[in-house]
């Protein structure tokens, strides 16, 4: 079982809204024959090109490779949501971590969100940057709870662009009768995700990156120089980086201990009318209070991209339009005749406690991933922090590798049954609403 290859086709994007509507890069080569480098990076989504890039930038020799394209993983196929701080709220960091480390952690996302922006004005990458992410909530008590920490960011993180909604306004923003209030987070944002990581890789090919895509990795030799292999060919280089999230498989196992694939869907409908705005009349995204979340936002187009539904199994369900339609009509009952013009998964990765898996593996190979659902500003800046410690300037990795998180439990065969068990129980939880 290969995460690669059983839900894809070689070297395609899937057939998603974005894949239709960004400009393509050229095709790279694979990689043929002995090559070296400074750094040596498996993996061209976020994580890889963001350090790719920032590696160029202090003046390495950078190699990339991708087993299908750029992009081709959970970076081309996500919500687009930029969200402030940790996958995990701070109340629950500071307990964990203490509250200095927490503080920290709050940092660590702002600077994520800012290094987000930063690269899209920097390289110039037009992909539809918008602020604003609404988080709405099913009941009553779910949204006393988010006030409570609305006002918790505001007093005691001096973060000032979040604000409480009651449900009057949470209707006129969102346009759905099912939420009962909520908050809007002014500081995050949204984006089309597929052109944000291909410039990210426009930019790292500028700076003088070699990319080879079809490039898999099928073994990775540690020491002192380590060498990544593929079936044609191999890299020898100072440094190794793993940025291959949910897809890792095999290839490491200390990683793969601690990160585990998961899968989510992801559909788009037909453009909507424009006249009527009754579906996101603010131009925001919006997370839910499900565990198993529902997510959307508008296209620039004008469509309404949902995402909701989540399979553990290693397969992509055959009727993922069907999948995803239930949990979009219960949100937006006035969208039932509207055709569905996309509909496509991706693979991300989780870790036990929802933190990033940072991991120093040997003095000169490290890995990131594990961001649970939670990417797209700290894969970027995962990136970064992955090029620093390559450097030798290693605060903000330390700190992220310093959270130890812990292993699945059950041992490499029995994680995945366990995950299962565990998902099951709150998938109930959310239709029985309890
Ligand atoms: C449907 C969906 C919705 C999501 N929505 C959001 C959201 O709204 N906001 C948010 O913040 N996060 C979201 N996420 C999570 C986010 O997309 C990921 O956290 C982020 O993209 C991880 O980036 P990455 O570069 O680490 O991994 P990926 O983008 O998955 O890249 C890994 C790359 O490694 C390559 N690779 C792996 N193994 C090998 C190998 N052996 N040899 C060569 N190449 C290899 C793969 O081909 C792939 O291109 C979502 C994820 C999914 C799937």
């Amino acid at each position: 079982m290969n995460l690669l290859t059983e839900n894809d086709q070689q070297g395609q994007y899937p057939p998603s809204f974005y894949a239709d509507t960004v400009s393509h890069l050229p095709l790279q080569p694979p990689l043929k024959g002995e090559h070296k480098a400074d750094v040596v990076i498996v993996g061209a989504g976020f994580t890889g090109l963001s350090a790719a890039l920032h590696l160029a930038e202090r003046g390495y020799d950078v190699a990339v490779l991708d087993a299908h394209r750029m992009g081709f993983g959970a970076s081309g196929r996500n919500g687009g949501q930029v969200g402030s701080g940790q996958r995990v709220e701070q109340d629950r960091l500071e307990k964990t971590y203490g509250l200095d480390k927490a503080r920290q952690l709050w940092g660590l996302a702002e600077d994520a969100k800012a290094l987000v922006r930063h690269l899209i004005t920097t390289h110039d990458i037009d992909c539809h940057y918008r602020d604003g992410i609404a988080h709405s909530c099913w009941r009553q008590s779910e949204v006393d709870e988010d006030h409570r920490y609305v006002e918790k960011l505001q007093r005691e993180y001096n973060y000032e662009q979040i604000e409480p909604l009651d449900q009057n306004a949470m209707y006129d923003m969102i346009g759905s009768p099912v939420y009962r209030g909520g908050s809007i987070d002014h500081g995050a944002g949204h984006l089309h995700p597929l052109a944000y990581v291909l410039g990210l890789g426009r930019a790292a090919l500028a700076a003088g990156v070699r990319v080879y895509e079809n490039s898999m990795a099928t073994r990775i030799i540690e020491g002192k120089k380590p060498s990544v292999m593929t079936d044609q060919g191999a890299i020898h280089a100072d440094h190794l980086i793993l940025a291959c999230n949910g897809y890792l498989g095999a290839l490491n196992k200390p990683v793969a201990r601690r990160v585990m694939p998961i899968n989510n869907f992801i559909v788009t409908t037909a453009p909507l009318d424009t006249e009527s705005p009754s579906v996101l009349a603010s131009d925001i995204a919006v997370a839910d209070s499900k565990f198993v979340l529902n997510y959307f936002r508008r296209s620039h187009d004008n469509r309404l991209i949902f995402g909701g539904g989540e399979n553990v199994s290693y397969r992509f369900p055959a009727d993922i339009r069907a999948m995803v339609s239930k949990p979009l009509h219960t949100v937006f009952p006035q969208l039932k005749d509207v055709p569905l013009d996309y509909a496509w998964g991706g693979t991300l990765a989780i870790t036990v406690n929802r933190m990033p898996c940072f991991m120093r593996l040997n003095g000169n190979v490290l890995s990131a991933s594990g961001y649970s659902g939670h990417g797209v500003a700290m894969a970027t800046l995962a990136g970064k922090l992955l090029a620093e410690a390559t450097a030798g300037v290693s605060e903000g990795f330390d700190c992220m590798a310093g959270l130890n998180i812990p292993r699945f439990p059950g041992g490499d065969l029995l994680r995945w049954p366990s995950l299962v068990i565990g998902m099951n129980w709150y998938m109930l939880r959310d239709k029985l609403g309890f």
